[in-house]
């Protein structure tokens, strides 16, 4: 299936079943906003405790917050966002949209990057087992030609990036020929800075109303208050703040579904350091979040390093975790080196001292900072597109039909079981509700007797429940039940009081944060 129909599958997977839905979308929806539904909340809040549990409670040396989405508006002047915060955008005459001129060069280079990656699938068929991937690709002409213009491209890119140079950024949409996706044609207005911020009023008199900002990410309410945390919690450097919160960024270019939206939500983590340190303080972080990426089970292949092409202002190292989405490689987290940017500019422009006395060093400095930052939306997607599955099988009749499942890591499961008597009558629906009353303190269970049973496992298997047991007539003799297995669908008997650490065992995050350490 080409993966843009895998896509569009998976949108309508999320709404048909109560995952993601359009925001008022009575009122034909608000573009780019999103509400997640009763499966979907599930799964997000899943994913946000697994990343506050590996971060603060892995960790002795970090701790939360949970700061206010409006901030006083000099923060945002202190941070660079009021002057700053802005995207390239440029509009195409014909068909009047309006796209990220960085964004279209970046298409542009992943289509090269496709190109060789399906130059180094078919030779991998041709070659088989002594396929050597590095040599193929250092020596295949096609391939070569392919990595030059990816290194052109790149060269000019960053060099336009870094210089500001909209112009330039402009010609190199001209030079490569980008058309628009719509009108086909290379029609092109100049290239435009747009800020992203959202700004509303605060104060309730048109005179003493006064512009404040809906926060474009959580960071600085991190920064503002690192001495309230630091002096209260007694924490010594190097230590870190944990913190889940919304952000709204009026995103020029609105698709992808989740992937890039007006309001989203950012699970963001500033690690403070001693100057100097910052380098070794990055690695580390680099590598415990691709760990954690992995430890879901979604396949390592999938994911990779992205080092930035154009440094932001304020950083000294910067790279991204990138998810292999159905539309390509793409940014799920940022990993940055902020060096002491932000908390040296709030101490300027609030005239108040940000410096650390380190006692061990008998001074005081200006921490500096390495930010771990991810978007839970788009890890939910990323998580969801990993886990969208059809399979081909065979039903009671010897009928084939497609069986669509969501291949869901079980502790992120919106459901951990299902609970399904056989019958809807004979004492079944009893037995049924005694297993889920005594389990569901610990689980998050679901109890279904409507329809047929294959109809119940298939609606489980489309919300990635990963164990559905059936209540039949033996289990009320001997207290035994069969549980199915979603991805294999093998069964097997087991008794009811060994239900409570079959499930301990499989979705209680426990075991997967002791991976991590
Ligand atoms: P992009 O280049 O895709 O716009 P960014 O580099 O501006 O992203 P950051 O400012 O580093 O993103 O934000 C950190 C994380 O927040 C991103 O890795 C992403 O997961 C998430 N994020 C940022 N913008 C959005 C958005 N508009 N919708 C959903 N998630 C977002």
């Amino acid at each position: 299936m080409a993966q843009e129909d895998v896509f569009k599958k998976l949108v309508a997977h999320c709404k048909e079943y109560g995952f993601v839905f359009q925001s008022s979308e009575i009122y034909d929806g608000l573009s780019a906003v999103y509400d997640y539904g009763q499966m979907g909340v599930e799964l997000k809040n899943n994913i946000k405790k697994y990343w506050y549990d590996s971060m603060v409670k892995l960790n002795e040396n970090v701790v939360g917050l949970d700061s206010a989405i409006f901030m006083h508006p000099t923060t945002w002047k202190a941070s660079g966002h009021v002057d700053a915060f802005n995207d390239p955008l440029i509009d195409n005459k014909e068909s009047k949209k309006r796209y990220r001129a960085d964004v279209l060069i970046e298409d542009l280079i992943q289509k090269f990057e496709v190109k060789i990656e399906k130059e180094v699938s078919k030779a991998q068929k041709r070659f088989g087992e002594s396929f050597d991937e590095d040599q193929f690709k250092s020596t295949n002409p096609r391939v070569l030609a392919n990595q030059e213009k990816i290194n052109e491209i790149h060269t000019r890119f960053s060099a336009a990036l870094n210089n500001n140079d909209l112009e330039d950024l402009k010609q190199i949409i001209i030079d490569y020929e980008i058309a628009c996706p719509i009108s086909g044609t290379k029609n092109w207005t100049d290239v435009r800075q747009f800020n992203l911020m959202f700004s509303t009023e605060i104060g309730s008199t048109a005179e003493g109303a006064s512009k404040i900002y809906l926060r474009p990410e959580t960071a600085q309410g991190i920064f503002v208050n690192y001495l309230n945390v630091q002096k209260t919690g007694r924490m010594k450097i190097p230590f870190g703040i944990a913190q889940i919160g919304k952000a709204f960024r009026n995103e020029i270019v609105a698709r992808q579904f989740i992937f890039r939206m007006r309001e989203f939500e950012q699970m963001e983590l500033q690690f403070f350091v001693r100057p100097g340190d910052e380098m070794q303080w990055f690695e580390y972080w680099k590598d415990f979040r691709m760990k954690w990426h992995k430890s879901l089970g979604m396949g390592d292949e999938n994911y990779r390093f992205h080092d930035h092409e154009k440094l932001a202002h304020y950083a000294n190292a910067a790279t991204d975790i990138e998810y292999r989405m159905p539309f390509g490689f793409k940014e799920v987290e940022g990993i940055h080196s902020r060096t002491d940017y932000d908390l040296a500019q709030h101490q300027e422009y609030s005239g108040k001292k940000l410096q650390y006395f380190d006692p061990e060093l008998n001074k005081s400095y200006v921490p500096y900072v390495v930010e771990t930052s991810i978007g839970v939306d788009r890890m939910f997607l990323s998580i969801l597109a990993g886990a969208y599955t059809e399979d081909e099988v065979v039903d009671t009749k010897g009928k084939k039909e497609t069986r669509v499942l969501l291949k869901l890591p079980a502790i992120l499961a919106p459901i951990k079981m299902a609970v399904l008597p056989l019958l809807k009558k004979a004492g079944l629906p009893e037995k049924a509700r005694e297993i889920v009353d005594s389990l569901k303190f610990d689980f998050n269970l679901q109890y279904d007797e409507k329809d047929s049973i294959g109809k119940r496992y298939r609606r489980q298997d489309a919300i990635g429940t990963p164990f559905c047991i059936t209540v039949d007539h033996q289990t009320l003799e001997d207290n035994t039940v069969t549980i199915r297995y979603r991805d294999t669908m093998e069964q097997e008997r087991v008794n009811i009081a060994d239900l409570n650490n079959i499930l301990e065992e499989k979705v209680s995050m426990k075991n997967l944060l002791k991976s991590l350490v």
